[in-house]
């Protein structure tokens, strides 16, 4: 038995899951039992991170993924994201990365600089 924290939303239900079966309990709604299931066959993470940016006011501009993408690529796209440098001005949706390691998420920037 596997237990994990469902991040799903605020109430953070404590899920016990059933390695074998996938069966989920301490749900408190269905999402609960997509979110362990997830979880246990392809855990996915929206990133969120920083992207060098020249001449602006700051030296990093905010970026994150339009999806959520593979948990395991999760350092190789910060490793990725430091090979990157914007130049301003951007704007919030901006594409930084499109569809980044073919999962279809794109990494965007989220603030107008
Ligand atoms: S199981 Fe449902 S109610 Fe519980 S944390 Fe997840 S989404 Fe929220």
């Amino acid at each position: 038995m596997k237990e994990m924290i469902c991040i799903t939303c605020p109430k953070g239900c404590h899920l016990q899951v059933d390695e074998t079966t996938l069966t989920v309990r301490g749900n408190g709604c269905p999402r609960g039992v997509v979110y362990a299931q997830n979880e246990m066959t392809d855990p996915k993470r929206t990133v969120t991170s920083t992207v060098a940016i020249s001449g602006s006011f700051l030296a990093r501009c905010p970026v994150r993924t339009t999806a959520p993408v593979p948990k395991g690529k999760m350092k190789e796209l910060v490793a990725l994201l430091k090979e990157h440098t914007l130049v301003s001005p951007v704007k919030t949706g901006d594409v930084v990365i499109k569809n980044v390691f073919g999962c279809g998420a794109d990494v965007i920037v989220t603030r107008d600089m």
